[in-house]
């Protein structure tokens, strides 16, 4: 049985008050041991707020993405061991905003991937079509190509202690949602593909859906047999409304 997952990704928005308020907000809704687990996902220098408040709580946290290098000269970017510094659990890693805005491509994201991986990190991989490329029929072969870049690189194994997330990109910020039925289509898609090189491991593997999850239509989504939690944006900025996404499972 696959245990719900409510993950906010707070991108670039935050501030000390902000933050402050909001944890407080969901320790306070969160119950240990409730249905679904929860994590968050805020910009790295809020790390060490979200880890003095959510250390002994239920919620989880993590980093919105990694660099595959150990350390070094690389101005401006994270380590794995960084993150883990911090108590980080788990990592993005190709969220379309990485991939379209800084230009990262699969291979890449299978290098941080895997870089997470060995420091111990658990990767949330991201995967979405356009919307150009939902109407031109390639939604599958999009989202097989960049799960292959990751498949290849670090072999489905690896996929035991990771996460999918699949986010339609025209459905990210956009206040619309796939329906149930064009998620289930590509969740169950994704799990196929995973079933086919190991079943045990497709069949314990957690698929997110993202873009657009709110209190409204979160219940339908994480109701279908393969979408297990959701990856939310704008509506996990404020404690109520990310409630009320965790309160519908
Ligand atoms: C996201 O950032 O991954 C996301 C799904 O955003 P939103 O919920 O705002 O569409």
């Amino acid at each position: 049985m696959r245990k719900i997952l409510v993950a906010g990704n707070w991108k670039m928005n935050a501030s000390q008050q902000m933050v402050g308020e909001l944890l407080d907000g969901l320790v306070a809704g969160v119950q240990a041991g409730g249905n679904a687990d929860m994590a968050v996902f805020p910009p790295f220098p809020y790390l060490g707020q979200v880890q003095s408040k959510l250390q002994e709580t239920a919620i989880a946290w993590g980093g919105q993405t990694v660099n595959p290098a150990e350390k070094g000269a690389h101005t401006g970017e994270v380590a794995a061991s960084m993150l883990l510094d911090f108590g980080c659990e788990y990592v993005l890693v190709g969220h379309s905003e990485r991939r379209t805005i800084y230009g990262e491509s699969d291979a890449d994201v299978a290098d941080r991937f895997a870089a997470a991986q060995k420091a111990g990190l658990h990767p949330v991989l991201c995967v979405g079509e356009t919307l150009e490329e939902r109407e031109g029929g390639e939604t599958e072969a999009v989202v097989a190509r960049q799960v292959d870049a990751v498949l290849e690189k670090c072999s489905v194994r690896a996929f035991a202690d990771a996460t999918v997330a699949y986010e339609p990109v025209w459905a990210i910020g956009t206040g619309k949602t796939a329906s149930p039925e064009q998620a289930q289509a590509v969740h169950a898609f994704i799990r196929d593909k995973f079933a086919a090189l190991d079943a045990i491991i497709a069949g314990q593997l957690r698929i997110l859906y993202g873009g657009s999850v709110n209190g409204s239509n979160a219940a339908d989504l994480f109701a279908r047999e393969d979408i297990d939690g959701g990856l939310v944006g704008g509506a996990s900025l404020k404690a109520e409304d990310f409630l009320a996404i965790y309160r519908a499972v």
